[in-house]
């Protein structure tokens, strides 16, 4: 069972919200699902595959991120409060940005 609902953020658009409290450093989700050929949207990129994981095709990018992806895993890199919004920075994981967006944070185009 995931600890995150998808909910819409202040942006209006769908993200992943915690339902728990958490200690920075600790596991949030191990990253699992279909390997997809292409990067997309909805892929995270762990070790050079392309992961499809229906759990978390709604977590948003942050150039302040709340968690970190090391290998297929999520961690809380803050403390982390039910209803607060999980984002990790993309740059982190993908090689190439396969849709570019504008960030909520800092405005910049991540690309
Ligand atoms: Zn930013």
């Amino acid at each position: 069972m995931n600890n995150f609902q998808v909910k819409e953020n202040k942006e209006q658009i769908s993200g992943l919200f915690s339902t728990k409290n958490y200690k920075s450093s600790e596991l949030i989700h191990s990253v699992t699902g279909e390997v997809h050929k292409e990067p997309s949207k909805y892929t995270i990129e762990i070790e050079g595959q392309h992961i499809f994981d229906k759990n978390i095709i709604y977590m948003n990018h942050s150039c302040m991120p709340n968690t970190k992806v090391v290998k297929e895993k999520i961690f809380a890199i803050t403390e982390i409060n039910t209803g607060d919004e999980l984002c990790f920075d993309y740059h982190t994981t993908e090689s190439l940005i396969t849709s570019p967006f504008v960030c909520n944070d800092c405005g910049k185009m991540i690309e």
